[in-house]
């Protein structure tokens, strides 16, 4: 499979703690990064090896790059990543997508009318816990799934104490940050849409006002599953988890919504409690794999565009629910 030459579409801190090593991993090139401020970008490239850096757009999309990474600000995604699609640039893109729906539906169609592969970053596919339960569901082994429960708080590293906290423009808040991801978690692993959400937000005085910094809630999937979130900012002393109850089994994946390649799963049945076996892997570099694989044409990355409409549908209704107090519908 021919390696990828990749641009970076921003200077981020994600892309510095993680995809920048995985995208290496997997054999790829790093050739280009384009950034709004001129010396990050340089100061950036330099310190990661990379020959060249561009506050110019087209200038960037124009060089020789098969790829582009997009890992801006929420709000800047959509106009990215139609203008690499035009530029016939595969594309993997930060979730959440776009900040609404519509724009996001048009990133999708922006690269199949380009014919450019696009994947939504929900690294939380590549997670061996979440891979095993979902095997582990699909072979039979809790029966028929009724619930799933996604913890996903913690506190927000000082480091990423910016706009996530202060600039609802940018796209601040954890339903957007941690909420989307569950929402993907939620449907990869019991392999359903979800029809419906109610939630309920808090703004403890971590984000400005008018900016969620936790959020619980509950989602009815179209086969009558029903799942529950808690996301947050805020709480340094939360063990993160996903469990899904089916009518003959349970499965309880702790300290699996994370970065990192660590975490349990046991499943628990009349006959006791046993531990999966796991295949741990770095969850950026399975997710680069994946979308190494669907560029050569052989099948599709983890969290395809599509994946990130739907988990943007679901954060957003989430939000529309902590503002309207009422139940919302995710359209089909
Ligand atoms: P950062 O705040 O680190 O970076 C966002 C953008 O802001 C950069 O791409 C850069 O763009 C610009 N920027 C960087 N430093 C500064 C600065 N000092 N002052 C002003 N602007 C700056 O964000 P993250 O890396 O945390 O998040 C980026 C995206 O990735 C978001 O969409 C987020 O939701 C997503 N994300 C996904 C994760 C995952 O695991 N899938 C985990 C973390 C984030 P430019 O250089 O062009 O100005």
């Amino acid at each position: 499979m021919k390696n990828i030459r990749w641009g970076l579409v921003g200077a981020s801190t994600i892309g510095r703690e993680w995809v920048i090593n995985a995208i290496r991993q997997t054999g790829g090139e790093i050739a280009n990064i384009f950034s709004t401020d001129s010396r990050r970008g340089a100061t950036y490239a330099n310190e990661f090896g990379i020959s060249k850096s561009t506050t110019d757009l087209g200038h960037f999309l124009n060089s020789p790059i098969d790829a582009v990474y997009i890992a801006t600000t929420n709000d800047l995604h959509h106009g990215q990543c139609i203008a690499a699609a035009k530029a016939g640039k595969h594309i993997l893109c930060e979730k959440p997508l776009a900040t609404n729906v519509a724009d996001a539906v048009n990133m999708v169609k922006a690269c199949k009318a380009a014919n450019v592969v696009l994947a939504t970053n929900h690294h939380l596919r590549g997670g061996a816990t979440h891979r095993a339960m979902r095997d582990a569901i699909k072979a039979g082994k809790i029966g028929r799934p009724l619930a799933i429960k996604v913890v996903h708080a913690g506190y927000l590293p000082v480091h990423l104490q910016g706009w996530r906290l202060t600039s609802p423009a940018a796209g601040a808040g954890a339903i957007l940050d941690l909420t989307v991801h569950d929402a993907d978690l939620m449907r990869f692993i019991i392999d359903d849409d979800a029809v419906s959400v109610s939630a309920t937000v808090q703004n403890s005085g971590m984000a400005v006002t008018g900016v969620e910094d936790a959020a619980m809630g509950a989602i009815t999937f179209r086969s009558g599953i029903l799942g529950q979130f808690h996301d947050g900012f805020t709480t340094k002393y939360v063990q993160t988890s996903v469990e899904v109850h089916g009518d003959s089994g349970s499965l309880v994946a702790t300290n699996c919504m994370t970065q990192a390649p660590i975490g349990e799963v046991l499943l628990r049945t009349a006959s006791g409690e046993t531990k999966l076996q796991l295949q741990q892997e770095d969850l950026y570099v399975r997710t680069i794999n994946a979308f190494k694989s669907a560029i050569a044409g052989d099948g599709k990355p983890l969290s395809t565009g599509e994946d990130g409409v739907a988990s943007l549908a679901i954060a957003l209704a989430a939000l529309e629910s902590a503002r309207t107090h009422s139940v919302v519908n995710i359209a089909a």
